[in-house]
Order: C-alpha cells, then sequence, then structure tokens
C-alpha cells in the first residue's frame, strides 16, 4: 500500500472554499462548481495535543502529537505531526504535509 504524497482537495470556484475531503458541493455556499486543488502542504500549529495512550490501529504509536493544523490556504485540517521534539512542540510551529497516510489521513512533519 503506497502513501498518498499530495495533499488533494477541492476549492469552491463560487467562494473559494477550501475542503479537503472529497465533496461534491461546497458546505460554505452550497455551489456544485467545484475544481481539484493540491494544497502546498505548508502550515502552522493552530492547537495541538500530545496523545499518550493511543487506540486501534493507532496504539503503538503512542505518544504521538495530534494537532490542528492551518494550512497557508486557511483551512483547517486534523493531522499527527511526526518528528516533532514533543516537549518543544508549540502553537504556531511552522510544519509542512508529509504523506497521506491510509486509514489514518494527512501526516505533516517540522518544517
Ligand atoms: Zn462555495
Amino acid at each position: 500500500m503506497n502513501d498518498i504524497i499530495s495533499l488533494d482537495g477541492k476549492q469552491c470556484g463560487s467562494c473559494h472554499f477550501y475542503m479537503l475531503e472529497p465533496s461534491f458541493i461546497c458546505p460554505n455556499c452550497g455551489s456544485e462548481d467545484l475544481k481539484n486543488h493540491s494544497f502546498q502542504g505548508e502550515g502552522i500549529i493552530y492547537t495541538f495535543t500530545v496523545v499518550m495512550i493511543g487506540f486501534g490501529h493507532l496504539a503503538n504509536r503512542a505518544p504521538y502529537v495530534l494537532a490542528i493544523v492551518e494550512l497557508k490556504e486557511g483551512l483547517k485540517i486534523l493531522t499527527i505531526i511526526e518528528g516533532a521534539d514533543k516537549d518543544n512542540i508549540k502553537i504556531g510551529d511552522p510544519v509542512k504535509f508529509k504523506h497521506m497516510e491510509a486509514g489514518t489521513g494527512p501526516i505533516f512533519q517540522p518544517a
């Protein structure tokens, strides 16, 4: 199983709202005029938590950093930050997209 290495989503052609999930109508304005959009994958940590006990397929990954990253495009997404210093990570730290992990979602790393 290959990880996807681009962060692909959609952008509304009407209101320019960005979305990451597969979407067929714009959640912001209801337009069906959606265009594919590849995000640059750069952003900052908007908020985060260090997960000490993982569940399911993430059980062996803990402790790990679960964060909401605000992309340069303004969209906020839930991700795991790999390779972060758990004792020194802070809100506002720059991060970049690493890969899309099947069953988990986007994985980011410190920029
Ligand atoms: Zn829209």
